[in-house]
């Protein structure tokens, strides 16, 4: 990149970072981590909510498996008990009356105690209607009677009361194996859905018990018509299977995409000692929505807070910091356009400015004091530079700028203007004779002399060089002029300044005069051309003597030729 470019592109770059651009960016590196850290923390709310719900499954499930314990110890007792009775009564004579009575019908999750003979007949019940049903085929049965000892069925779907159930079996007597009776109990399993209730009743959150084909056996109040009908998701059985058996656990969790393509978080877990499971379904979509709403509120909140935050930003730089500054420009430009009165009104201004404008008011008054002060010494200057510190009278210039205004002067009123042009008569005879410094002495009081006339005359004396000088006589004809120019031969004369090498052994002058009424044909210069021109007159006269030029334009002059 060229070194212009590069300048060019920071020039660039320095335009669009104004003031007000650093403020808002200011304004912005301070609320956005307030804005990123609101977000996250929004954004934590959504995991944890989702979190919770799993956590309420875990709690379920454990006390699920803590309520199934408790069904199973006291089932174990009753059955246990019921056989002894059973037992007893059988020497008695009437072991199906005292079994029957001796079952607590208080028990919400016994469904009925059945005993059944070695072949699997119902031979005693604790409820009508049981009787003669053969149960033989039943795996429980076979495993009890086999096993002697207590067998809990999986978790059945009655077929016949549509509702779910598991059946507990206990060989009649353990300890003779020719005894082959068994004592069954039917277990509700009203109490799993009533375990299940807390998490029921929730957007988006299903929980569910089912048995090894899929069948729900369990669910909370507002999800009961579930009960008895398999699993609307066919594919989720198999996928918490594969997820089970690639994780080695009972327990887990996965992501679902349902058949409807809805994305569910799925948590599972075995019930001990059965092949049913737990299954809580997320429906992160509908259980997240709440909170996606306070997000989303919370995201238009947090937008409107930060344009607020940058608008403040733009108001504040407008009138903390542009304003002022705008201000202060404008006072400056004011001052710089040669208004020395421009001063800052502090009173306007934020108090931070106030030094700024205290300070700036302070140069304003030092700078108009100091332009006060410069022109005084440049008019001083100018009157030095029109100066001649020899003669004290003025020098060449000042002659020029006077010949100058006096002939526009007489432009306008059509007076007469006259130059008398001096020369000291064998000045350089003088040097020789008594040197330079005495020569200075004798310039010096020969424009002593001329200072006098000039008051007296109304005139303007000048040195115009050298030994030359000059005696300008506004609104002056000829003959007064002839008088003056006379009374200046006269005056240096009678000085009586010695000089031997003179013809008059004094310092005498030869005075050329031309006359005009100026106008617009002629220019100064020709004047002062036309009273040279008679001085050389004069010095050609003898010297110590008065010439009058007859002043003619040089355009008369060239007619004149011309004819
Ligand atoms: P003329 O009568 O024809 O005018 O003869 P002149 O000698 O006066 O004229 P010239 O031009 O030959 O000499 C002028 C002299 O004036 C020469 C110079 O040294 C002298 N001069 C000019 N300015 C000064 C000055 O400021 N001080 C002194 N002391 N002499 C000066
Ligand atoms: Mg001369
Ligand atoms: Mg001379």
């Amino acid at each position: 990149m060229s070194r212009i470019s590069f300048n060019r592109k920071r020039a660039k770059l320095k335009a669009v970072m104004g003031i007000r651009a650093r403020l808002v960016l200011l304004a912005l590196i301070l609320v956005v981590p307030l804005m990123v850290e609101r977000v996250r923390s929004l954004e934590e709310t959504r995991v944890k909510t989702i979190a919770e719900i799993n956590q309420e499954f875990d709690k379920l499930a454990q006390r699920t498996v803590e309520a199934q314990r408790e069904v199973i110890f006291s089932v174990e007792a009753i059955l246990k008990s019921a056989s002894q009775i059973y037992l007893s009564g059988a020497q008695l004579g009437d072991a199906c009356g005292l079994m029957r009575a001796s079952v607590p019908t208080n028990l919400p999750w016994i469904r009925n105690v059945l005993v059944l003979d070695p072949n699997g007949r119902v031979t005693c019940a604790s409820v009508d209607n049981m009787t003669n049903l053969n149960l033989g085929d039943r795996d429980y049965f076979k495993r009890a009677k086999s096993e002697r000892k207590l067998v809990i069925s999986d978790y059945i779907f009655s077929r016949v009361t549509k509702l779910p159930i598991a059946v507990a079996a206990y060989p009649v007597d353990p300890t003779d194996t020719r005894n082959g009776n068994v004592i069954i109990a039917g277990i509700n399993l009203d109490w799993m859905s009533k375990v299940m209730d807390n998490l029921g009743g929730r957007p988006g959150v299903s929980a569910i018990l089912i048995d090894s084909h899929g069948t729900v056996l369990a669910a909370p109040a507002d999800q009961a018509s579930m009960i008895g009908n398999p699993i609307d998701d066919t594919a989720l059985l198999p996928a918490i299977q594969r997820a089970s058996a690639a994780s080695n656990s009972a327990t887990g969790r996965l992501h679902f995409t349902a058949s409807s393509g809805k994305e569910r978080l799925i948590s599972f877990t075995r019930v001990p000692g059965t092949s049913s499971r737990l299954i809580v379904s997320v429906d992160e979509a509908v259980a997240s929505a709440k909170i996606n709403r306070e997000i989303y509120i919370a995201y238009i909140q947090l937008g409107f807070v930060g344009l607020l935050v940058l608008l403040g930003a733009l108001i504040a730089a407008e009138r903390l910091i542009v304003r002022p500054i705008e201000m202060m420009t404008a006072v400056a430009t004011q001052f710089g356009r040669g208004d020395r009165s421009a001063r800052v009104a502090r009173s306007q201004l934020p108090a931070e400015f106030v030094p700024l404008a205290r300070a700036f008011n302070a140069m304003t008054a030092q700078l108009g004091e100091r332009e006060r002060d410069l022109l005084t010494a440049n008019d001083r200057l100018t009157v030095m530079a029109s100066m001649d510190a020899l003669s004290g009278l003025a020098n060449r210039r000042g002659f020029q700028s006077r010949l100058d205004f006096e002939w526009f002067k007489t432009l306008q009123t059509g007076e007469q203007l006259s130059l008398l042009m001096i020369d000291v008569d064998h000045f350089k005879l003088f040097n020789d004779t008594y040197g330079h410094l005495e020569g200075d002495t004798c310039l010096s009081r020969i424009g002593e002399v001329l200072a006098g006339i000039a008051n007296q005359t109304k005139g303007f004396a000048a040195r115009y060089g050298g030994e030359e000088f000059c005696l300008m006589l506004p609104n002056t004809g000829a003959d007064k002029a002839r008088t003056i120019a006379e009374s200046v031969r006269a005056a240096v004369q009678v000085l009586a300044l010695p000089h031997a090498t003179s013809s008059y052994q004094t310092v005498t002058v030869s005075v050329g005069i031309a006359v005009t009424s100026p106008n617009e044909t002629q220019h100064p210069t020709d004047l002062v051309e036309a009273a040279d021109a008679a001085l050389y007159a004069a010095k050609h006269g003898g010297r110590n003597a008065v010439v009058e030029h007859g002043f003619v334009s040089p355009s008369d002059a060239a007619m004149k030729m011309a004819g």
